[in-house]
């Protein structure tokens, strides 16, 4: 076992397991499990309520996490990290609250991309049931970049509310220029929402730099726990909405009839938020924070690169394989992921052969459908997503279960 995956727990238990489903969820490194484990042997209690030892360390250690979550992504202040379920609640969150507090109106304009997640659609798709807005395609090329002047030409007739798109594709993996795409919406007055959720794992986010109104991201894809997303959003805008939640903690006083609301971040997160996880995804952010993300680009890069060559020897006995994105040519465009189509085999089939050899990818659509109709025929695909733990090894097994069960298929 290489020294990396020494760090994680599950490897030991599963010495035969070949992990390469990064981008649905990371495994947990030791620290992290060990960060749960404490806390709720040592310090449980509630938070913001207690006037006791255990509930002022409990409410500690969450302002800790924000805190360093905040210095992660460079936000200016904790108060712009609001805690979420994950990704899609943080997406959901944020497209209500342009609801509710009647940013988005009828005939005004969504701006998406064909290729996110389904997170970053159907919410979407909701407010526009609700309120009669559109929905307008950001224009991509095959590769899934977005086409900056053709995308200008259309905000420039006709205004956005928000523009939403994913900074890493969790399927076509191609990187993207952020930074232009917020400038261009920028320019016609369009707020701006980042989905992180894959990006994060690989390079540095700085809100700041970047100077987008909103991100989005997931723990649990982070190496960090589950249950636990960010949705951070500069403080000037969220000071002026109101919230969509209510309930406890979320006040500063109540009558029968009305209430006061908290400040930021309190404000948006009703109820008892998920204590535990929040404060284990502290040692998650340090963790990758120490390994450092020119490390987790070196080990990916090189395995994306051995991916093709191997990818290339498949060719050679099964004939050509259809990549999305990016191809061999040009792995320096890509991050994370390669997912490919295999034609007349069944994705479900040849994932299951997979999971018999013990190797993990997903096969299928992976919650994006619309790409898969728009750059593949509607077929599914094979995807293998890396962690900063895997080696050539799980490649090399990954590829010869591959070859076997193909064999076994056609
Ligand atoms: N966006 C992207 C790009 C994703 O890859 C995912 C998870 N696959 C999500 C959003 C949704 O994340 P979660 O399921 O953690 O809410």
């Amino acid at each position: 076992m290489n020294t990396i995956k020494s760090q994680f727990p599950i490897f030991e238990n599963n010495p035969d397991l070949i992990y390469l489903d990064n981008s649905a969820s990371a495994q947990k490194p030791k620290q992290v499990i060990d960060a749960l484990t404490d806390y709720y042997s040592k310090y449980y209690s509630n938070i913001n309520r207690g006037t006791y030892d255990l509930s002022i360390k409990s409410s500690q250690l969450v302002d800790d996490s924000r805190k360093s979550i905040q210095e992660f992504i460079n936000a200016k202040y904790a108060e712009e990290i609001i805690f979420t379920r994950g990704t899609t609640d943080s997406i959901n969150k944020l497209s209500l609250l342009l609801f509710f507090n009647g940013i988005i109106k009828e005939n005004d304009y969504i701006y998406i991309t064909e290729f996110e997640h389904h997170s970053n659609i159907l919410p979407w798709q909701n407010i526009v049931k609700m309120t009669g807005a559109k929905i307008q395609k950001i224009p991509l090329n095959e590769f899934g970049e977005i086409q900056l002047d053709k995308f200008e030409e259309m905000i420039k007739k006709t205004g956005a509310k928000i523009v939403s798109f994913t900074g890493l594709s969790n399927v076509i993996g191609t990187i993207q220029d952020i930074k232009s795409v917020i400038e261009i919406s920028k320019k016609y007055n369009a707020l701006t929402a980042v989905d992180v959720a894959q990006l994060i794992c690989h390079s540095k986010i700085d809100v700041q730099a970047l100077d987008c109104d909103f991100i989005s991201f997931s723990m649990h894809k982070l190496y960090g726990p589950t249950g636990v997303g960010v949705l951070y959003g500069k403080k000037e805008l969220l000071e002026r909405y109101s919230p969509v939640d209510f309930g406890g903690d979320m006040i500063k006083s109540a009558t029968f009839s009305s209430c006061e609301l908290a400040e930021l971040p309190e404000k948006f997160e009703a109820g008892t938020i998920n204590i535990a996880d929040i404060i284990a995804s502290k040692s998650a952010i340090d963790f990758v924070s120490n390994f450092g993300y020119e490390n987790i680009q070196k080990i990916e890069n090189e395995l994306i690169k051995y991916s093709f060559e191997k990818i290339s020897d498949l060719e050679k006995s099964i004939g050509k394989i259809q990549i999305i994105g990016y191809g061999k040519e040009h792995p320096e465009k890509r991050s994370g992921l390669i997912s490919f189509v295999l034609t007349g085999i069944s994705s479900f089939d040849i994932g299951n052969l997979l999971g018999n050899d013990k190797i993990c990818v997903r096969t299928g659509f992976h919650c994006a459908e619309p790409l898969h109709q728009s750059i593949c025929e509607g077929k599914p695909s094979i995807r293998i997503s890396f962690g900063l733990y895997n080696d050539k090894e799980d490649i090399d097994k990954f590829f010869a279960s591959l070859q076997k069960n193909i064999q076994r298929l056609i």
